[in-house]
C-alpha cells in the first residue's frame, strides 16, 4: 500500500508538471491567437485597402504654393531684332548709298567736318578739286542747272529755248525773261534802271574770251552760267560792272528785291571756295523763287549747297521746264 502511495505520488508529481506545462503551452497558444486577432483588427484587409486607395484618392500634397518669382507682369519681351547701327554718313535723306565710300574718304580728308555738310559737298562735286573731274550733265535741262568746276556743259549744249530782251539784243531763256521783265519792272517803279550788260554767250564765244583771259576772271568753256542763258550780268551805268556791296540805290535794291523774281547772287565772297569764282557782285541767275527765297533768308549759302542737300530737287524741276 506504502509502495503503491510512493508510486502514486511520483505519478502526481508527473501528472502535476505535464499538467502545467500543458497549461502553459495552452495559454501560449491562446495568448498568440488573441495577439493574432488583435493585429488583424488593426489592419485592414487587404481588399479593403484597394477599395479605400480607389475611392478615396490619395490626398493632394498641400504643395505650398511657390510664389511667382516676378508678380510684376513682365512686359511681353518682344523679340526686337538687333537694329542695323546707322552709318552716321546715311542718317540723311540726301545721302546716296553708293556714294558712302566717297563720304568716308572726304570725311578723313575734311575730320572737322560734320556729317551732313560731308554728305551734301559730296553730292555737289566737291570731292574732287576745281576742274579735277568735271562731270558733264547728262540731262541737258535741268533746273537748277549747277554749272561750276564740278559740273560742266556738253560742248553742244543749247538751251531749250532763248528769246530776246525787248529792245536789247541780249537773249535769255524764256523763264528768265519772264522773271526779268517782272524785276525790271520793279526796280522801275522803285525809281531804278537796271543796265544788263551780258547775259548769253554760247561756247564759242566764251572760248573766245577764256582764250583772251585764262582762268580767274572767265569761266572755261562749258563751266560757264552765261552758256545756260539764266544769268544776268549787270552794269554800274558808268561803263563798269555793277557793285552792289557799294550801297548804291540800285545796287541796294537789287542785292534786297532779286530773290523775289527768283535770282540769285551767285557769286559771293563766302562762297568762292566752293564755287571757284570770284566775288562777282553784278551776276544773278535765274534759279525760281522757292529757292531764291531759301537761300535769301540764309538757307543754302550757295546753289551748290542747295542742290547737294535736294539732290532730287532737280529732276523735278527738269520735268517742270519740260511741261511748259
Ligand atoms: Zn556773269
Amino acid at each position: 500500500m506504502r509502495r503503491r502511495r510512493g508510486l502514486e505520488k511520483s505519478q502526481i508529481v508527473v501528472f502535476i508538471i505535464l499538467a502545467a506545462a500543458l497549461i502553459g503551452v495552452t495559454v501560449w497558444a491562446v495568448l498568440i491567437v488573441v495577439e493574432g486577432f488583435r493585429m488583424n483588427e488593426n489592419t485592414p484587409p487587404a481588399q479593403e485597402l484597394v477599395d479605400n486607395a480607389l475611392a478615396t484618392p490619395s490626398p493632394v500634397p498641400t504643395v505650398t504654393p511657390i510664389p511667382a518669382a516676378s508678380p510684376t507682369p513682365s512686359p511681353t519681351p518682344t523679340p526686337e531684332p538687333t537694329p542695323e547701327p546707322v552709318n552716321p554718313f546715311l542718317a540723311f535723306a540726301f545721302s546716296a548709298s553708293e556714294k558712302l565710300e566717297m563720304y568716308e574718304r572726304f570725311h578723313a580728308r575734311y575730320p572737322n567736318l560734320a556729317y551732313d555738310e560731308v554728305v551734301w559737298k559730296v553730292n555737289a562735286g566737291l570731292y574732287y578739286a576745281h576742274f579735277e573731274n568735271p562731270q558733264i550733265h547728262d540731262l541737258a535741262e535741268l533746273h537748277p542747272l549747277v554749272v561750276n568746276p564740278f559740273f560742266r556743259l556738253h560742248d553742244d549744249f543749247e538751251p531749250h529755248a532763248l528769246v530776246q530782251i525787248p529792245g536789247l539784243h541780249f537773249r535769255v531763256t524764256p523763264e528768265t525773261l519772264t522773271a526779268f521783265n517782272a524785276k525790271n519792272e520793279a526796280a522801275r517803279e522803285a525809281g531804278h534802271t537796271l543796265q544788263v550788260i551780258s547775259t548769253y554767250r554760247d561756247i564759242a564765244h566764251q572760248r573766245r574770251l577764256w582764250n583772251a583771259s585764262g582762268d580767274g576772271a572767265v569761266a572755261r568753256p562749258g563751266h560757264s552760267e552765261h552758256h545756260t542763258g539764266r544769268a544776268i550780268d549787270y552794269g554800274d551805268g558808268a561803263g563798269g560792272f555793277l557793285d552792289i556791296r557799294t550801297a548804291t540805290p540800285m545796287g541796294r535794291w537789287l542785292a534786297d528785291n532779286a530773290h523775289r523774281f527768283g535770282f540769285i547772287l551767285r557769286y559771293t565772297e563766302e562762297n568762292t571756295h566752293i564755287t571757284g569764282f570770284i566775288s562777282e557782285p553784278w551776276h544773278f541767275t535765274y534759279v525760281g523763287y522757292e529757292i531764291a527765297n531759301a537761300m535769301f533768308y540764309g538757307a543754302y549759302e550757295s546753289l551748290e549747297e542747295y542742290t547737294g542737300r535736294n539732290p532730287d530737287a532737280q529732276a523735278r524741276f527738269t520735268r517742270h521746264i519740260l511741261a511748259q
